[in-house]
């Protein structure tokens, strides 16, 4: 399986950014019509996720809970001072796995594929694999 960068720019310290068109346009650049999509991150302070995309309250709801759940000052060790941002993006997650039908991924009717940023703004690469079938 062949991966492909992505690369993603935040434009914030904290900000859900919505990669699900790009994903669907690197699947249609492989030719693949049935498989499975791998999306990895390769930082340790933003994550994915998937969430509603309709509705921007939403991820920023998801956002403001993340905070409280994570205060940015605590008993934190790490001399960087992104503690927080650390522990959100585990909580996140740093890959998703996709089915892929017909060419696109195969996600509910509100899912989008999220970038989450906790520690920008910056730019942030992201490896997009397809494993399937042409047919
Ligand atoms: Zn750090």
């Amino acid at each position: 399986m062949k991966w492909t960068p992505i690369e993603v720019k935040t434009g914030s310290r904290t900000v859900f950014v919505d990669i699900t068109g790009r994903i669907d346009e690197e699947i249609r650049k492989t030719g693949i019509q049935n498989g499975i999509c791998f999306i990895v991150i390769q930082h340790t302070t933003a994550g994915l996720t998937i969430n509603e995309n309709a509705d921007p309250d939403v991820t920023r709801d998801i956002l403001v809970s993340l905070s409280r759940l994570v205060p940015a000052t605590g008993d934190y060790r790490h001399a960087e001072g992104n503690s927080d941002a650390h522990l959100k993006a585990s909580l996140m997650g740093f890959s998703l796995m996709v089915p892929v039908m017909n060419g696109r991924l195969a996600r509910g009717t509100w899912q989008g594929i999220y970038v989450c940023e906790f520690d920008g703004p910056r730019t942030r690469q992201v490896l997009v694999g397809v494993q399937g079938e042409e047919e």
